[in-house]
């Protein structure tokens, strides 16, 4: 496995690589990697030549400064991790390295950006599609794998990649569970092992309302997944919506939409989790 911390060498090397004919597939991560990261990468070496993840915990997508610094690291770990998973590039620039200079430009993703995710952490998005600019400009993937875990990103991604015509496929690989439901995340490390336990009622709302929502609406598939919640008072719901998949509009009829997203974003123990599911309605 090939190391790199500097953005030219990484792109010189994968020059000769992409000239000696290899396809090229790309994971970006944050790192403090779980089963979850490792099932892109895996994506990636069934679909590519070579399998190049980034390590880069992005200091432009967070909005709250305590998030950053808590956010979990562990370097050696993941390194250990990518190797028997079979990568064959990692990258982990500094943040100096990103940043010499603080980008001047913002991305502004519309709608797409209004709801979820960008309504509670503002300017997220546009740090993700800086940073993943950058890192597609440094990798030049011919596929780039993201999770559905974070359903908004894909979106946002997605947009990203059309409207400024980066020339590559982008892949969404399905979420990763605990066996209790929870979807991974690098954040779960930052559980207490008292809630650890509670943190799989985020799974079962989603699956009550998955339930629901076809034979009983919208109206009380909200109320129902409150209701739900309500009774765990480890947890505090930041939102549950239910959005078209693709535009991540607010659905008003479930009839109108092929593909209908449940999205939920709820603390405990101060630790920010987020989840999904989706729900075809067969139109
Ligand atoms: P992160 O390190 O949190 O930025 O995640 C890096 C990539 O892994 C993103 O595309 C995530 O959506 C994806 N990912 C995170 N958690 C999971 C999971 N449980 N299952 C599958 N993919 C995931």
């Amino acid at each position: 496995m090939e190391l790199f911390e500097s953005p030219l060498a990484l792109l010189n090397y994968l020059k000769k690589e992409r000239n000696s004919g290899k396809s090229i597939g790309f994971v970006p991560t944050m790192g403090a990697l779980h089963d979850g990261h490792i099932s892109l990468i895996q994506a990636s070496n069934g679909e590519n030549d070579l399998t190049v993840a980034s390590i880069f915990v992005n200091p432009l997508q967070f909005n709250n400064k305590k998030d950053l610094e808590l956010y979990p690291r562990n370097l050696e770990k993941d390194l250990e991790m990518l190797e028997k998973a079979g990568c064959n590039v990692v990258f982990f620039p500094s943040a100096t390295e990103i940043y010499k200079d603080l980008p001047v430009l913002k991305l502004n993703f519309g709608k797409l950006e209004e709801v979820m995710e960008g309504q509670f952490r503002p300017g997220h998005f546009n740090g993700v599609a800086i940073v993943v600019s950058k890192l597609f400009h440094f990798v030049g993937p011919d596929k780039a794998y993201f999770g559905q875990k974070d359903l908004q990103q894909v979106c946002i991604i997605r947009q990203l990649v059309k409207d400024l015509s980066f020339p590559l496929t982008l892949v969404c690989c399905p979420i990763l569970r605990e066996k209790d439901g929870l979807a991974m995340s690098s954040r779960n490390t930052r559980l207490s092992s008292q809630n650890r336990p509670v943190a799989s009622k985020i799974y079962e709302a989603l699956q009550l309302a998955k339930k629901t929502l076809l034979s009983e609406g919208i109206e009380n598939t909200q109320k129902n997944v409150r209701n739900f919640l309500n009774q765990y008072k480890e947890l505090e719901l930041e939102y549950f919506e239910i959005a078209d998949s693709e535009t991540l509009e607010p659905v008003l009829n479930v009839k109108e939409h092929k593909q209908i997203a449940l999205c939920i974003a709820v603390y405990l123990d101060g630790v920010r989790l987020i989840d999904n599911e989706l729900i075809a309605t067969g139109l």
